[in-house]
């Protein structure tokens, strides 16, 4: 065959591989005779097939991995990955094995001293992506993060040997995971702060990276909150103490989420459905402040430096609407009715308490006033009724009352039809419900440091940025296409 001769005429470097005759050979022999085997049996289909040409596979794929990276490893020069000064004392053949793709590879890298740094590096980790790791290769270790950031670990576990053949106990994966999720939110920390510097315009979404003028647009954002169990690492070993004294050995706290989308990105599918074709996302148990600072710096990437108009969407806290006044301004603000609506079910409640019929019937004619922006109507009902309570129940529907009348310019759902607003934050509230699928899970705890950081793995994929975690990921890789 002519390639043959063109085969033959490369030059035998340090860049070629000594494995392959060997581990070919092997491999198309034992390939061969399980095919065999696999062909004569009449009850075997084509899985049997794929299954048994993977099974075989693995050995030569382990084998070239583990030369190539030898190779890699051995061109890293003895510098600071940190600093980028020559290290001293250097001394090689440190071996580490590490878990691949392909099964364990054992690797001999060097060690050196950086003065500057004070510390001892293997420059040859760096490179390969093999320092931020409990001895997973960067294949294997977003395997870990994917499938622990979509499923229980004992779960993932199972799944990621079943399909890759990666034996991971759930203790190495559960630990893989969570070092990846803390090495996102290194990442993201690091992204937000350079967009509050003002130096992020290369995070700007691509149609808004251009520098030229952008077409006037609105900038929609929608705020929402969720609990999510959690166990206190104060209190392990302590159930059955906490449960004499009482007390349940867990805690519910507040998740914070926003997303954000120019309201061009919202579409309508052939059934009818909305549909957000370009989003950000933000998910965070970190606390009202890693809210702010999070959803700031994705709402500038999606274009909040240079929006015409700004929508935010929300329930009605009142640190929601003084931040948003106080960052966001001249937003308008709109709260979402589903929400409104629950606290006039506490007043229907409150009126009718064992009749559920006529509380419904009751609410009926205010809904219907409500999303016709008629809320001075709502407040004047609910006047009316507050004449005929005394004690605990005037309490409950005063409150009520209170609140709409502090949110009044809020309730103005005026042509949010004609201009293809969203209404209220059921996409936000949607998006709140998908975490949830993960984190609320019957018989699951979390503890703090844990679930922000398989939360922010969630983010990072659902955003498209899977590939700056991975960056063996193709950068066009976007899940939301699929
Ligand atoms: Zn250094």
């Amino acid at each position: 065959m002519s390639t043959n001769c063109c085969v033959k005429s490369v030059p035998q470097s340090d860049s070629s591989f000594k494995v392959f005759p060997q581990a070919l050979a092997v491999w198309q022999e034992r390939l061969t005779a399980g095919l065999h085997r696999s062909l004569q049996a009449s009850d075997q289909t084509m899985g049997h097939l794929e299954e048994e040409i993977q099974r075989q596979s693995r050995e030569p794929q382990r084998a070239v991995l583990e030369e190539a990276a030898q190779q890699k490893a051995d061109q890293t020069p003895p510098v600071c990955p940190v600093c980028g000064r020559r290290l001293s004392r250097v001394s090689h053949g440190h071996e580490r094995s590490y878990q691949t793709r392909f099964g364990a590879v054992t690797i001999r890298r060097a060690r050196g001293w950086c003065w500057r740094c004070q510390r001892w590096f293997f420059p040859a980790d760096h490179r390969l992506g093999l320092a931020e790791t409990g001895g997973c290769s960067p294949s294997v270790q977003e395997m870990a993060a994917l499938a622990v950031s979509k499923l229980p670990v004992a779960e993932a576990s199972a799944v990621i040997e079943r399909l890759t053949g990666v034996k991971l106990p759930r203790a190495t994966l559960d630990r893989e995971a969570r070092r990846q999720g803390q090495r996102a939110e290194a990442q993201r920390q690091r992204r937000d702060e350079q967009m509050s510097q003002g130096g992020g315009s290369d995070q700007l979404v691509p149609e808004l990276r251009t520098g030229g003028a952008v077409e006037p647009f609105t900038l929609v954002i929608e705020l929402d909150a969720w609990n999510i169990r959690e166990r206190n690492a104060r209190d392990w070993g302590q159930t059955e103490q906490l449960r004499q004294r009482g007390q349940a050995p867990e805690w519910w706290h507040w998740v914070y989420g926003g997303i954000c989308f120019r309201l061009s990105q919202r579409v309508e599918t052939a059934g009818g459905r909305s549909l957000i074709l370009s989003r950000g996302t933000v998910m965070t148990r970190g606390g009202v402040d890693a809210l702010k600072q999070q959803l700031w710096a994705e709402a500038m990437r999606h274009g909040l430096g240079q929006a015409q108009d700004v929508l935010v969407i929300a329930d009605g806290a009142v640190w929601i609407w003084n931040w948003v006044a106080d960052r966001f301004a001249p937003a308008r603000q709109r709260l979402d009715p589903w929400h409104v609506l629950q606290h006039l079910w506490t007043v229907a409640h409150a009126l009718y308490p064992e009749e559920e019929a006529a509380a419904a019937a009751w609410i009926a004619p205010l809904k219907e006033k409500l999303l016709a922006s008629e809320a001075v109507a709502v407040i004047a009902e609910l006047d009316e009724v507050l004449k005929r309570l005394r004690g605990a129940r005037r309490a409950a529907v005063q409150t009520e009352r209170n609140y709409l009348a502090n949110n009044q310019e809020r309730l103005d759902y005026h042509g949010v039809k004609e201009r293809g607003e969203p209404g209220g934050s059921g996409a936000m509230e949607s998006t709140c419900k998908q975490y949830q699928g993960r984190f609320h899970r019957s018989g699951q705890f979390w503890t703090q440091a844990g679930d922000e950081a398989i939360m922010c793995l969630e983010t990072f994929w659902r955003n498209g940025r899977w590939s700056l975690l991975f960056p063996h990921v193709p950068a066009d890789f976007d899940p939301s296409r699929n």
